[in-house]
């Protein structure tokens, strides 16, 4: 299965979320992809950053996660049951790293 639809979407929703993420990840020290090395960030007030990095980081690590999926052959694939996880699902939150079932029993 091509994955490049996918792939393409997350790496356009990372770069738009590349301010706070490098910002975010500077703080966490988490490495992060180079391709948002460039990104310039501006932002002082760290109250601010808080309140709307958490979202942002939260679906960013999730983002990286997927990638790495494609990168290693195993996305699209349940992570709690290995099913597939249907293509619905997947247009709808690209990186899913559940089925609808198993997303569902958390
Ligand atoms: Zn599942």
């Amino acid at each position: 299965m091509d994955h490049q639809h996918y792939k393409t979407l997350m790496i356009d929703r990372l770069a738009e979320l590349g301010v706070r993420v490098k910002h975010i990840d500077a703080e966490l020290g988490i490495p992060k992809p180079a391709d948002l090395e460039e990104q310039a960030i501006d932002i002082e007030d760290d109250e601010v950053l808080e309140h709307l990095g958490v979202a942002a980081q939260k679906e960013a690590f999730l983002l990286q996660q997927a990638l790495k999926r494609i990168e290693n052959g195993t996305y699209g694939i349940c992570l709690e049951c290995d099913e597939a996880i249907s293509k619905e699902r997947l247009d709808a939150v690209p990186y899913a790293p559940l089925c609808k079932s198993c997303a569902r029993g958390e």
